[in-house]
């Protein structure tokens, strides 16, 4: 299971990069036209970030809830809006190396002990 994992991380994680910048600048795009580009006031709260952060727990939340209720495509359109509202918490804290960040903690997973030392879950 581990070297199948390993080969589908060597095979598509150099391709995602792409794709994930791509993603985080067509949501920025589109936040642009929707009104939803932080203001100047925006970026001076300490409340800001903070704020975005909740808004990824508001969509981890629905998934929760379309688990609940067994919604599948429910369940695909509220994953779908945690990595939107995630590219969007990446943008508004500056952070467009993601990718890179996400391969180097997938590698370092990857060096994990089996189950991490006895976690059951
Ligand atoms: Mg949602």
């Amino acid at each position: 299971m581990k070297d199948k994992i390993t080969q589908i991380h060597k095979e598509y994680i150099p391709n995602s990069k792409q794709v994930f910048w791509e993603f985080q600048k067509e949501i920025e795009r589109i936040n642009q036209l929707s009104g939803w580009l932080p203001t100047e006031a925006d970026l001076e709260s300490k409340w800001f970030i903070p704020a975005k952060i909740a808004l990824v727990h508001s969509e981890v939340s629905e998934l929760l809830e379309g688990v609940r209720n067994k919604d599948h495509d429910n369940q695909l359109e509220e994953i779908a809006d945690i990595f939107i509202r995630l590219f969007d918490l990446c943008s508004n804290m500056k952070i467009y190396d993601i990718p890179i960040w996400i391969e180097n903690k997938i590698q370092k997973n990857e060096k994990r002990s089996f189950k991490h030392d006895g976690k059951t879950v």
